[in-house]
């Protein structure tokens, strides 16, 4: 019998279409015609229709109830009004929709159109979380966004007319000119806008960037001499904790705070452990084996498959996802290091009953080594960062690999 958190599904919907480049975003997205939005959704609604039977197929559990959506890119508000309808329409077809399903939308600034914005309210689209990432105007259009502060206002006026007040907006602490006074300005802008969610991300320029090549290898166009030092980022990061908090926004995961109730349910999946299933460019899947013997050699096993970043294989039907089945070893170290991103932190008594105590002690040491570097603390059963261990998460979250002992398989339990 399957554990309450399996029984409804998430879906994420990758929509790779972007108007302009960003110079920092290594994501799988560019700039397509309009033209190959149509057959991309073509693409999504037969992969929906068809995601039962590969589901039977792989041997895993497609929940059929929806708890969550989230379309994201890219950028899904430049898609057409009848694709986004028919996306939908195409959704309620093949699963029964929660009515209380919290469905987000990512949105940039300045690209969604009235009919799109009518269209989102029609299906029934409760969430958007729209990329501003600096409210400082030079500094968004030096990163390649094409917005201002002032369109920023119009859209989340107009969202809210629009009856779509669960709003999000996302901020990147370290880009290009970027100051400490003037991410205190974005800072503040973003809590006098009353949003009752925010994102806030450090800056990691990746190789793959514009930005990360002229790092690399030189240069001035993408202003790369201009990217704050990763000491003045952690202190940017920082105080964004704090002005958050005063506003009354609670950091509940490392880059994301919100007022109580606001938290994103489909983002709190991913770290939960909730099956999600990923569709189009890039995306990922995450479901549980459909076995109910868990005495067998696949006992408890979960299926990973991520779709192809490569659009034109996509689009012709070419792609061939790459599955991997997660064995509970790699389903505990996952446990621990998804779950310290919360702030509510790992209660080892729910990992104990279902990874067991044994392979449970082996990173409690792992734990006790960490507490004494101050990365996190340890106290009445919880395991969570600390303010220093969020700041170096991903050198924590490294420590738990292999602490299997031995490498032997765990024994899942129903808890
Ligand atoms: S809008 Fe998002 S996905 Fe598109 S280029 Fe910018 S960062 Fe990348």
């Amino acid at each position: 019998m399957a554990v309450d958190r399996d029984k409804a599904l998430g879906i994420y919907i990758s929509v790779p279409f972007c108007r302009s480049k960003c110079t920092y975003c290594n994501f799988a997205s560019g700039v397509y015609p309009a033209s190959e939005h149509a057959r991309y959704v073509d693409r999504i609604i037969a992969d929906l229709a068809s995601a039962g039977q590969r589901a039977r197929q792989s041997g895993v559990v497609l929940p059929r109830t929806v708890d969550s959506i989230y379309l994201g890119g890219g950028t899904p508000s430049l898609l057409a009004p009848e694709l986004i309808a028919r996306l939908f329409a195409a959704i309620g077809e093949g699963f029964d929709v929660d009515p209380r399903a919290e469905i987000t939308v990512e949105c940039a600034p300045g690209q969604l159109a009235d009919g799109t914005l009518a269209a989102l309210a029609a299906a029934g689209v409760n969430r958007v979380s729209l990329g501003v990432q600096s409210f400082i105007d030079r500094e968004a259009h030096s990163s390649g966004r094409l917005h201002s502060r002032a369109i920023v206002a119009d859209d989340l006026r107009r969202l809210r007319a629009a009856g779509i007040t669960n709003l999000n907006v996302d901020l990147i602490a370290g880009l290009a000119g970027q100051t400490l006074a003037s991410w205190q300005e974005s800072l503040q802008v973003l809590t006098e806008s009353a949003v009752p969610h925010a994102s806030i991300y450090m800056l990691e320029v990746d190789e793959d960037s514009r930005l990360g090549r002229e790092m690399l290898a030189g240069g001035a166009r993408y202003h790369a001499e201009l990217v704050p030092s990763d000491e003045t980022i952690a202190r940017m990061y920082e105080s964004a904790i704090e002005v958050m908090a005063a506003a009354g926004l609670i950091q509940y995961e490392i880059s994301n705070f919100s007022r109580p109730g606001f938290q994103s349910l489909h983002n709190l999946r991913y770290w939960q452990r909730r099956p999600y299933l990923g569709l189009g460019l890039d995306a990922s899947s995450m479901l549980r084996a459909a076995t109910e013997d868990r005495d067998a050699e696949d006992l408890g096993y979960v299926l990973r498959s991520s779709n192809t970043d490569d659009l034109t294989a996509y689009l012709a039907g070419e792609d061939h996802p790459e599955t991997a089945w997660l064995s509970p070893v790699s389903q505990h170290e996952e446990a621990w290091f998804l779950g310290l991103r919360l702030n509510a932190g790992v209660q080892v008594a729910e990992l104990e009953c279902e990874f067991g105590a044994r392979d449970v002690g082996a990173a409690l040491h792992v734990v006790r080594e960490l507490e004494k570097d101050e990365l996190l603390t340890f106290a009445n059963g919880l395991v969570r960062l600390t303010p220093r261990g969020r700041l170096l998460s991903n050198e924590v979250f490294q420590q738990f690999l292999g602490i299997a002992p031995d490498g032997e398989l765990t024994t899942l339990k129903q808890c």
